[in-house]
């Protein structure tokens, strides 16, 4: 994937539920260093193709490949160890725990680590905590949640949750991440800060694919757009090429 500069392939996905096929036969290539939309009418596929991409459904045909290996089959923890991050639709950060603990399990989780670290007294243990500490707190800082580390997610407003949801996601360091409608629910203030976000994220290193129904942030975060409809690639481009598209137009008049 070095030479060719692909991160993410999917090669003619379908997904079928029962009689209902919700992908069919999608091609999608992501490039190292994108920022990639996914946009199309409610009911197109697009948390489907989220879903296969992430191995949480496994597509019905086709083949998808992620930093170099075939990821077809792939398990979603798999694929998160090997440097692919999601948010989703419905926030889900783990109640019971404060923000900075949020982090520390996301940190936690990237590093392999067995029940005998824990079960026996070793040097090691809290220098390595410490050291989860500060990476912790390097990432609160970041994504500007310092003055919530304390907090209980639920009881902050739903914009800084869904900041939280994505400083969680970036704490892995993933090589692509997907957001699923990150701008939902977000006021004009914080979508631009959600942009803000997402840029930096790039210029850091990691890829982003994103579904969003906000066409403003689409139009301005991505230099390529997918569309989807009835589970199909209906259109790829620019987003001065995407929203001129006959078929694109019409997919929309019909949602
Ligand atoms: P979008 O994210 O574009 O709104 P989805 O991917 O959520 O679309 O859904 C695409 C189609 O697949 C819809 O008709 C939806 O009802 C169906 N679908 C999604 N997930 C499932 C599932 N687990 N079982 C059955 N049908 C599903």
């Amino acid at each position: 994937s070095a030479d060719t500069g692909v991160l993410l392939s999917v090669e003619a996905v379908s997904k079928q539920f029962r009689g209902l096929r919700a992908l069919d036969e999608v091609t999608l290539t992501v490039h190292h260093g994108e920022i990639r939309g996914v946009v199309g009418p409610n009911g197109s596929g697009k948390t489907t193709l989220f879903n296969v991409i992430s191995g949480f459904y496994r597509a019905t045909a086709g083949s998808v490949s992620f930093a170099g290996s075939d990821t077809t089959t792939a398990r979603p923890y798999t694929l998160s160890l090997a440097g692919l991050a999601r948010t989703f639709q419905n926030l889900r950060l783990f109640g019971q725990l404060t923000v900075r603990e949020n982090i520390l399990v996301a940190l936690d989780r990237t590093r392999a680590h067995t029940i005998w670290q824990y079960a026996v007294w070793q040097p090691g243990v809290l220098a390595r905590e410490r050291g989860l500490r500060a990476q912790a707190d390097e990432i609160l800082e970041r994504y500007g949640l310092v003055d919530f580390a304390e907090a209980d997610p639920s009881s902050l407003p739903y914009g800084i949750q869904r900041r939280i949801e994505i400083a969680r996601a970036m704490a892995a360091r993933p090589r692509l991440l997907l957001l699923d409608e990150p701008a939902a629910g977000l006021n004009g203030e914080e979508v631009q800060q959600l942009i803000r976000i997402v840029r930096s994220i790039r210029d850091s290193g990691t890829t982003v694919v994103l579904i969003e129904h906000n066409m403003g942030l689409v139009m301005s975060l991505c230099e390529k757009i997918t569309v989807l409809s009835s589970g199909r690639v209906i259109a790829e481009g620019t987003p001065q090429e995407v929203v001129s598209a006959p078929e694109v137009i019409e997919a929309y008049l019909g949602d």
